[in-house]
């Protein structure tokens, strides 16, 4: 009995120990989350950044990109046919990255559409969708292997903003 006991008490003194422990993680887990963070968006990816959260707002959308960590950068992606990605973990910032070769030789909505496809995996965590109606894409998500067809010009743009939103 006595031997239970002691080791009863070793057991609760242990347990006391690794609880100072996993709150002491907390803590330091909180003064990390403290400190201010350099978040990049490549200056000319930055006005479609905004664009995003105009386009958000209007659809009563309050889009904070400081909140979600989004960083936006302008890369040459190696694997070709790639215009766009978004990169997203836990324990780093979310990054949406375009490829400058597409890019350069991409028009006004061109460049809307990569932006606004990315942030909607990377802030607004949608997936893919290959919706269509009349095989046409009805959204911006669409995944572009499955062979409806996107039309993303001045007449459509609001109706695929309204989806994404
Ligand atoms: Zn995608």
């Amino acid at each position: 009995m006595k031997y239970s006991f002691y080791m009863k008490s070793i057991l609760f003194t242990a347990l006391y120990l690794s609880m100072i422990v996993i709150m002491s993680g907390c803590a330091k887990e909180n003064q990390e989350n403290l400190t201010v963070e350099e978040l990049t968006i490549d200056t000319e990816l930055q006005p479609y950044f905004e664009r995003f959260v105009a386009e958000g707002a209007v659809r009563g959308m309050t889009i904070d990109l400081v909140e979600k960590r989004i960083e936006g950068f302008l890369i040459d992606i190696e694997e070709t046919d790639v215009a766009g990605q978004c990169s997203y973990s836990a324990t780093s910032t979310r990054k949406v990255n375009i490829d400058i070769n597409y890019w350069n030789s991409a028009t006004d909505l061109e460049k809307e559409f990569v932006v606004f496809h990315e942030l909607g995996h990377c802030y607004l965590e949608r997936s893919h969708s290959d919706a269509q109606e009349n095989r046409n894409c009805t959204s911006i998500m669409h995944s572009g292997t499955s062979g409806c067809r996107f039309r993303y010009n001045a007449t459509s743009r609001s109706e695929y903003l309204d989806e994404l939103f």
